[in-house]
């Protein structure tokens, strides 16, 4: 098996004891490979070990990897900083976006989804750390913006998607991505995504009710930012 192969079945298990350890079934929880700065041909190997979703975050990376592997089903995901200019392509090339965190974005994506497209998938980004440095929409600003967002015709409102800061601590993890679910609740809508969770905290994402987890590191390996 390959390495990828055998991280891959290493987090099938880790996500399986989280999931039954709160009584959720684990085929709930979609495992969302995190693919910056990684070669396709890394992708191949994690579609061949059963993998379909793949998150990116850099649009040119993410197009060029989109044309290397056009020969195999896959299920794009944008999930980094998104700048106005970029919001065509993405609309285009893209069957998910994580990271809408402000209406003129969303409001783009949507005039910008081609006809014969579905909608495009969309998940909030929401700041549940108050840091200022972090993107996402503040959780005071989320009801407006859900509204607005609920009525663009050529998206669909899934759910929230949420980068707590990072820490070792189980209860601060766990506290944030409660938070994360306590929001997404409070808007009383038929949301069916929680995109939260990544390589060092998917177990308490999962507890609180991660749909999708978001795992780079534990899957591809260390990542090599020379190049960006
Ligand atoms: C890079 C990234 C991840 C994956 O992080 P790992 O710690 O490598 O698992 C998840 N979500 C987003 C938005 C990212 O940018």
């Amino acid at each position: 098996m390959s390495t990828i192969a055998e991280n891959i079945s290493t987090l099938s298990e880790q996500i399986q004891a989280a999931a039954h350890a709160v009584q959720r079934d684990p085929a709930s929880v979609g495992l969302l490979a995190v693919s910056k700065t990684k070669p396709a041909n890394d992708l191949r190997e994690a579609y061949a070990a059963g993998l379909h979703d793949f998150g990116e975050n850099y649009l040119q990376e993410a197009l060029s990897k989109q044309l290397e592997l056009a020969d195999l089903p896959l299920i794009w995901h944008f999930i980094g900083p998104i700048q106005s200019n970029k919001t065509r392509a993405i609309a285009e090339n893209f069957a998910w976006v994580h990271s809408v965190d402000r209406l003129k974005i969303a409001q783009r994506l949507s005039e910008q989804r081609p006809a014969e497209l579905p909608p495009l998938n969309i998940c909030i980004q929401v700041n549940v750390s108050g840091e200022d440095s972090k993107s996402g929409c503040t959780p005071q600003d989320l009801p407006a913006l859900v509204d607005a967002i609920c009525a663009l015709p050529n998206l669909r409102l899934r759910g929230l998607m949420a980068i707590p800061e990072p820490t070792d601590n189980h209860d601060e993890q766990n506290a944030a991505f409660a938070t994360v679910r306590t929001l997404q609740d409070s808007l009383k809508l038929p949301l069916d995504t929680l995109s939260m969770g990544m390589s060092h905290d998917l177990e308490a994402a999962i507890a609180q009710g991660a749909t999708w987890v978001r795992i780079g590191t534990a899957l591809f390996g260390a990542r090599d930012y020379g190049q960006h």
